[in-house]
């Protein structure tokens, strides 16, 4: 007789988020089974395609084919219709690119892109036709990296971007801070990240030994959009980050049909301010070719933000801004037109 019945150690053991992450759905047909909807228009994209975690589906709604999670990951036929104004590069970004994963576009602070790749992918990214293949760091440029960082005195913030940075290993993250952590020009370590409200499950307890252990000021800035992405599990990892002593922003694209009214944007910040995250910024969408039907005229945006000044605290209304090419700064964006 065969002890078949047995279970073997290691299938006790609980999924790893990397685990997870290979799980994510990548099919267009699968989601709407998940969703329960009826697979009426399916775009499948030759590049960028779907790409969504799990968790992340989870905090959508049954049969709501509107739903405003959904429509931030689904791929649409729109996205292949070439719209005047809008281009792969909107930013000219490879025009602030010294070494190959950096970019110095900001006096105080440079951005590095320390991959390409991401939990999900949101269709209206202005990376999502950047090449991160030809822009990932080697390791000889990440020491390359470091030595720009070092000889430049103006600079005192690190940003780790991406893609997003908590997708890569533990292993590959924690260089990056060991050579960040030794520059004595840097106050602080900036994450920009996505991943705690994709992909829980990534904020472990390496991820917070990690940070805590950093001597760097440590900011998170997520990125979040509707209160519905905040839910009970995201609610712990903000506490367990906060406990860690890290400074925890957020910011939010303003996007047509997903949060583009001032009833969905108060209570994202009230949501945000409820598990102890900051609104930082309200971006008006970048003109990137594919994303034009998440594009709200901009006289809408400023009458959204005057309504929001009205109703919210102060510290609950993020910075609205516009990312315009060669700027030093994001640029604020003009609240008094005729
Ligand atoms: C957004 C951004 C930053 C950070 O800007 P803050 O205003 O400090 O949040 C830095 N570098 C680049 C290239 C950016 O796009
Ligand atoms: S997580 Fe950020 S970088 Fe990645 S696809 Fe979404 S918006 Fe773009």
């Amino acid at each position: 007789m065969k002890n078949s019945a047995i279970p073997v150690v290691d299938e006790l053991k609980s999924t790893t988020w990397q685990e997870e992450l290979g799980q994510a759905v990548s099919s267009v047909h699968e989601l709407y089974e998940i969703l329960g909807l009826d697979c009426t228009k399916i775009h499948t994209p030759k590049s960028f395609g779907l790409k969504v975690p799990r968790a992340f589906v989870r905090k959508m709604k049954q049969g709501d084919l509107n739903d405003p999670l959904l429509l931030q990951v689904l791929p649409d036929t729109q996205e292949t219709i070439a719209m005047a104004g809008y281009s792969n590069d909107p930013l000219l970004e490879h025009e602030h690119n010294p070494i190959k994963g950096l970019l110095h576009k900001y006096k105080s602070r440079v951005l590095i892109t320390t991959t390409g790749a991401c939990a999900v992918h949101c269709r209206y990214c202005f990376r999502q036709h950047f090449d991160y293949q030809a822009n990932m760091p080697t390791a000889a440029q990440m020491g390359e990296i470091g030595s720009y960082i070092a000889a430049c005195d103006d600079i005192d913030e690190v940003i780790f971007s991406g893609g997003d940075p908590l997708s890569l290993s533990h292993r590959r993250l924690a260089l990056w801070f060991e050579m960040i952590n030794a520059l004595p020009n840097i106050k602080t370590i900036r994450i920009h990240t996505r991943l705690p409200v994709v992909l829980p499950s990534r904020v472990d307890d390496a991820l917070l030994t990690l940070l805590k252990n950093s001597p760097k000021n440590i900011v998170m800035v997520l990125h979040i959009n509707h209160a519905n992405e905040i839910d009970t599990v995201l609610q712990d990892k903000c506490q367990a980050l906060k406990q860690a002593g890290i400074t925890l922003l957020n910011q939010t694209v303003l996007l047509k049909s997903v949060n583009d009214d001032v009833d969905t944007l108060c209570k994202l910040s009230h949501a945000l301010f409820g598990v102890g995250v900051l609104p930082y910024y309200l971006h008006v969408l970048d003109k990137v070719q594919g994303a034009a039907h998440f594009d709200v005229p901009i006289a809408r945006v400023v009458e959204i933000y005057w309504q929001m000044l009205e109703r919210l605290s102060g510290y609950l209304v993020p910075k609205l801004v516009q990312e315009l090419p060669n700027k030093p700064y994001k640029t604020p964006v003009n609240l008094y037109r005729e």
